[in-house]
C-alpha cells in the first residue's frame, strides 16, 4: 500500500519507543544540550504502556537489597557480591538524577517514588544458611551496612505481619531487612520526565506512530557520517524523518528494528520472550497490613526472573499488593505485540544460537511451559507459601509485561543472557537496548553508557562534563570504593527526594 504522503524532516536525534529508557535518554540529552531537536516516536496511544507501565512491572527500585538472585552462591560456600554492588551503585545514580530534577522543580518525587523496606525471606535449613552467609558478607560492605538480620519469629512478624500470620512453627525461618528501599511507579516517572521536555519544545512526541523501517542515507552531509532515515506509519499519514543519531528504546520491539538497521553488530543477537502474570490484591484492609517488598528464593531450576515476591505497590496514588511473577512463554515481543514476533526475528545468522539455547536450556523451557499450565488453585498455593492465610476471593490475576531475554552468539555457541545490553553501531550513530533486567531501576546508568558509546567527544567536552557533573555530582567516581562519597550521595538524594512520603 503506497503511503498517503511523505514529509521529510531532520532532527538531531530520533528515539523510538516512549518507555523509561527513551524518556531518561531524552532528559539527559536535553540537559546536556538544550539546543538539540529531539523526536520521540511511540506506536501506542500514550507513553509507558508496555514494560514501563506500573502494572506491567514490579516497581521495585532494584538496589540488590533483597533480590537473592543478585548474590549467587559459590562452590566454596560464600556468595558472589559483585553484581549486587554494581546494581546498588546504579540505583544510587538513578536516585541522584531524579533528585537533581526534583531540585530543579522538574519532577515531583511523591508522584512516582515511595519508601518501603526491602526484605528477603527464606525457610528451610539450606536457605537459612544461604541467607545468613549473604547477610554476613553484604552487611560488611558500606552499601549494605544497614541490612538487619533476624531468625526471631516475633521480630520478623513485626517486619511482615501478614506473611507470618498462620505460618507453620516447625520450620526454621530467617529474614533480612533494609529500611531504605523504594517502590517506583516507572510509568508515572516516564510521563513526568517527558512532560517538561514537551512543554519546552525540546522534544516532539509522536503517538500512535510506528517506526517500520530505518536505513542509512547514502550521502553523508558535509563529509560526516551519513544520517539515518526512518519510516514512520502514523494514524493518518506516513512520514520519513532523518537524524544523525537513533536510539532504539523500543523494549521488545528493539530487536526487530536493530535487525532492520542492518548494522553488523545486530547479527549476534536473537530474543527469547518470557511472559508473566501477577496476583493483585486491592483490599484496603489487607493492603494496610503489609508494608514491605519481600523477596523469596526461586525454586530449584526456576529462572531468576521468576523469583517470587510480595510487594507493597503505589500505582497512580493507589496502594495495592502484588505477588508473582508467574513466568510463562509467549512468542510475542511486546505485551501488545504479535505472536509472529519470535518467528519473524529468526535469521540465517541467529537460527543456530537460538536452537542451541533451546536445547541447552530445556529445564527452563519446561519450567516456563509448566508455569503456563498452572491452574488458579496452583497459583494460590504458591501465594500461600508467602501468605499462609491468603483467600482466593481477595486476589485477581493480572497480565504483566513481556520480557525479551537476549540470546547472543558466542564462540562457544548461543548463550542466554538475563541482563540488559546496549548494542551500538561502531560509529555511534545508532544504539539499541536489548534485554530486561534489572531494567528500569538502572536506566540512568544504562543511558550514560549510550552517551559514552555514541557521543564520546561531546561527553568529554567542558560544556557536557560540567552539566553532567551538576546533574550527577558523583559521576565518574566509584560509590563502592569511597564510603564517604556514598554517604554524601545518599544524604543529598534523600534530602531532595524527601517529598517521597514515608508511608506510615
Ligand atoms: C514482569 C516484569 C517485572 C519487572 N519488574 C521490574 C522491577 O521491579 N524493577 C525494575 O527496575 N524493572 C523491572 N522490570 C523491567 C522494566 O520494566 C524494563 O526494563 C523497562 O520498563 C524497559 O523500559 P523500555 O523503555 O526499554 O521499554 P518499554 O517500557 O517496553 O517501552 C518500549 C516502547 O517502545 C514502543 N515500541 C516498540 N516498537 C516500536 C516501534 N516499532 N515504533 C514505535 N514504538 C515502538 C512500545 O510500544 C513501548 O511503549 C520488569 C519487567 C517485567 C516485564
Amino acid at each position: 500500500m503506497p503511503p498517503a504522503a511523505f514529509v521529510l524532516e531532520r532532527y538531531d536525534a530520533v528515539l523510538v519507543g516512549a518507555g523509561i529508557m527513551s524518556a531518561t535518554l531524552a532528559s539527559l540529552l536535553q540537559a546536556l544540550d538544550p539546543e538539540l531537536r529531539l523526536l520521540l516516536v511511540e506506536r501506542l496511544e500514550a507513553p509507558a504502556l508496555e514494560s514501563s507501565a506500573a502494572e506491567n512491572n514490579a516497581g521495585t527500585g532494584h538496589a540488590a537489597n533483597c533480590e537473592l538472585n543478585y548474590t549467587p552462591p559459590q562452590p566454596d560456600g560464600t556468595v558472589a557480591t559483585a553484581k549486587a554492588l554494581a546494581i546498588n551503585a546504579a540505583f544510587e545514580t538513578s536516585l541522584e538524577f531524579w533528585a537533581s530534577l526534583a531540585e530543579q522543580g522538574q519532577l515531583q518525587p511523591a508522584t512516582f517514588l515511595h519508601r518501603v523496606p526491602h526484605c528477603s525471606l527464606v525457610w528451610g535449613d539450606a536457605d537459612v544458611a544461604f541467607l545468613r552467609q549473604r547477610h554476613r558478607q553484604l552487611s560488611a560492605l558500606p552499601a549494605f551496612a544497614a541490612m538487619e538480620w533476624s531468625t526471631d519469629r516475633a521480630e520478623i512478624a513485626g517486619w511482615m505481619p501478614l506473611v507470618m500470620a498462620g505460618r507453620r512453627q516447625d520450620q526454621p525461618i530467617a529474614a533480612t531487612r533494609i529500611a531504605r528501599g523504594m517502590d517506583v511507579d516507572f510509568g508515572a516517572l516516564t510521563r513526568a520526565l517527558l512532560a517538561p521536555l514537551q512543554a519546552s519544545g525540546a522534544l516532539e512526541l509522536l503517538l500512535g506512530t510506528t517506526v517500520t523501517d530505518l536505513q542509512r542515507c547514502s550521502a553523508a552531509r558535509g563529509g560526516g557520517a551519513a544520517d539515518w532515515r526512518l519510516t514512520l506509519r502514523g494514524p493518518s499519514v506516513d512520514r520519513q524523518v532523518q537524524a544523525p543519531f537513533v536510539f532504539l528504546g523500543a523494549g521488545g520491539g528493539a530487536l526487530p528494528l536493530l535487525q532492520r538497521s542492518g548494522i553488523p553488530e545486530a547479527d549476534a543477537y536473537a530474543g527469547f520472550p518470557v511472559s508473566g502474570q501477577w496476583l493483585v490484591c486491592n483490599d484496603p484492609a489487607l493492603v494496610e497490613r503489609h508494608h514491605a517488598k519481600v523477596y523469596g528464593k526461586a525454586k530449584v531450576g526456576a529462572p531468576p526472573m521468576s523469583v517470587p515476591h510480595l510487594d507493597s505497590r503505589w500505582i497512580d496514588g493507589q496502594r495495592s499488593l502484588l505477588f508473582g511473577p508467574y513466568a510463562g512463554f509467549s512468542s510475542k515481543f511486546l505485551k501488545t505485540g504479535s505472536l509472529l514476533d519470535l518467528p519473524r526475528s529468526v535469521r540465517r545468522r541467529n537460527l543456530v544460537p537460538m536452537l542451541q539455547v533451546g536445547v541447552n536450556n530445556l529445564p527452563l523451557v519446561r519450567y516456563l511451559i509448566n508455569q503456563l499450565r498452572q491452574s488458579d488453585a496452583e497459583r494460590m498455593e504458591a501465594l500461600r507459601a508467602f501468605l499462609p492465610q491468603a483467600r482466593d476471593q481477595d486476589w485477581t490475576l493480572s497480565v504483566a509485561g513481556q520480557r525479551v531475554q537476549i540470546i547472543k552468539r558466542s564462540p562457544e555457541g548461543g548463550r542466554l543472557q538475563l541482563g540488559t545490553e546496549v548494542v551500538a553501531a561502531a560509529d555511534g550513530s545508532l544504539a539499541a537496548l536489548l534485554g530486561a533486567s534489572p531494567g528500569a531501576s538502572t536506566a540512568v546508568t544504562i543511558m550514560l553508557e549510550v552517551l559514552q558509546r555514541c557521543f564520546p567527544q561531546r561527553l568529554a567536552s567542558p560544556a557536557w562534563s560540567e552539566r553532567l557533573q551538576q546533574l550527577l555530582p558523583s559521576v565518574g567516581q566509584d560509590l563502592n570504593a569511597d564510603p564517604a562519597l556514598l554517604a554524601r550521595t545518599r544524604e543529598r538524594s534523600d534530602a531532595l527526594l524527601s517529598r517521597a512520603p514515608a508511608t506510615r
